[in-house]
């Protein structure tokens, strides 16, 4: 197998699903719960769905902005195939803009969703067989869509998903559930897990990362994938001073009980300083295991913390090239998430600090 296509090759931009075409040439895009509206030459708040001459297209379908292979429990998932490993793979764009992100390069993915909007990219593009070829080589038992917010890769994420269900793949969908439901009504019958956030109770942590997000709304998108037979294992990265009231992190833990039920896992990851947080301090261990007996005092049975791990980074990778070309050795070779990233001394991308 070639692996890789160059861009020139066979790239193209793919016509963005659920999009609504508008009497005044404008196209509301129902992906996220943004629903921007755009006119011909605008691009939507992740910077991958343009609108060209009253039809949207996504830019980064087929365009992978980091690869790895690893555990599935590394996702963090728990309580499904546990054993088994698993291919990630994430684009470029975000529908949230979160202060201590550690993926910014990808969620935001500006100068990468530029060069192609451009066609000056030399990003390399993979069809979702190349991509199911790739993971078959390497004989993982599933893929992860992850690093960015598939949600605004949905086009992508649907085409591999279902040649993954084909291939025996099962597939995860890491996502903060910033999703509209008619999203999750076309993902839910081909990806066979959903990884969410819940990153607070209060409407203004939301409101601070995502103007338009309402806790609700995301809470009702991860009821609703649970209703819709998506097996559900939710996550909270515990911000000092942000987010880290024990009484609302114990109500987070009642509203999986009464919605998700008991034994739904939970993740309480500790927060590793980054971007615009990064004068926080790490999480402190006496906070993470103080959220873990509140979760068990709400009665949740499987609740996971951890203390040494943050993000699920990529950022010392391999290439991406040498994913899909190597061989199954080199790629256990992969050295993962370096000290520039976390770490009690790591601070993320100090380029962007500058821009503030
Ligand atoms: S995916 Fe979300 S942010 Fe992107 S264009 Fe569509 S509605 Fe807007
Ligand atoms: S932390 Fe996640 S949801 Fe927030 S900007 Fe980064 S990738 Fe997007």
């Amino acid at each position: 197998m070639s692996g890789v296509t160059r861009k020139t090759d066979a790239y193209q931009l793919q016509a963005t699903r659920l999009q609504e075409k508008l009497a005044d040439g404008s196209t509301r895009c129902h992906l996220c719960s943004w629903r921007c509206r755009l006119r011909h030459g605008q691009r939507g708040f992740c910077q991958a769905h343009v609108n060209r001459h009253g039809t949207l297209y996504n830019l980064s379908y087929g365009i992978i902005s980091a690869i790895d292979i690893g555990p599935i429990e590394d996702k963090p998932v728990k309580l499904f195939q546990p054993g088994t490993r698993v291919m990630s793979i994430g684009s470029y764009g975000c529908s949230f803009r979160c202060g201590g992100c550690h993926n910014l390069d990808i969620s935001w993915g500006v100068t990468a969703l530029d060069d192609l909007a451009r066609g000056q990219s030399t990003e390399a593009y993979v069809s979702p067989q190349q991509m199911i070829d790739t993971a078959l080589r390497h004989q993982v038992q599933g893929i992860a869509f992850t690093y960015s917010e598939p949600a605004v890769w949905l086009e992508y994420v649907l085409d591999v998903a279902k040649l993954a269900r084909e291939a025996g793949l099962y597939t995860v969908y890491v996502s903060n559930s910033f999703v509209t439901h008619e999203a999750l009504r076309e993902i839910a019958p081909f990806v066979d897990v959903l990884c969410s956030d819940i990153k607070s109770l209060d409407q203004d942590f939301y409101t601070d990362i995502c103007r338009m997000a309402k806790v609700q709304d995301i809470l009702d998108a991860i009821k609703q994938a649970h209703d819709l037979g998506m097996h559900v294992e939710t996550r909270t990265n515990i911000i000092p001073t942000r987010n880290d009231d024990l009484d609302m992190l114990a109500d987070i833990a009642k509203w999986i009980h009464d919605n998700l039920g008991a034994d739904s896992p939970w993740h309480i990851t500790k927060f590793f300083p980054a971007y615009k947080l990064s004068h926080l301090p790490p999480t402190p261990s006496e906070t993470l295991h103080a959220v873990y007996d509140r979760a068990k005092q709400a009665g949740l049975t499987n609740v996971y913390v951890y203390d040494d791990k943050g993000c699920d980074c990529a950022t010392e990778n391999l290439p991406v090239s040498q994913y899909l070309d190597g061989d199954a050795q080199s790629i256990h070779e992969v050295k993962k998430c370096a000290a520039t990233c976390c770490g009690e001394e790591g601070v993320l991308l100090k380029k962007y600090e500058a821009e503030q």
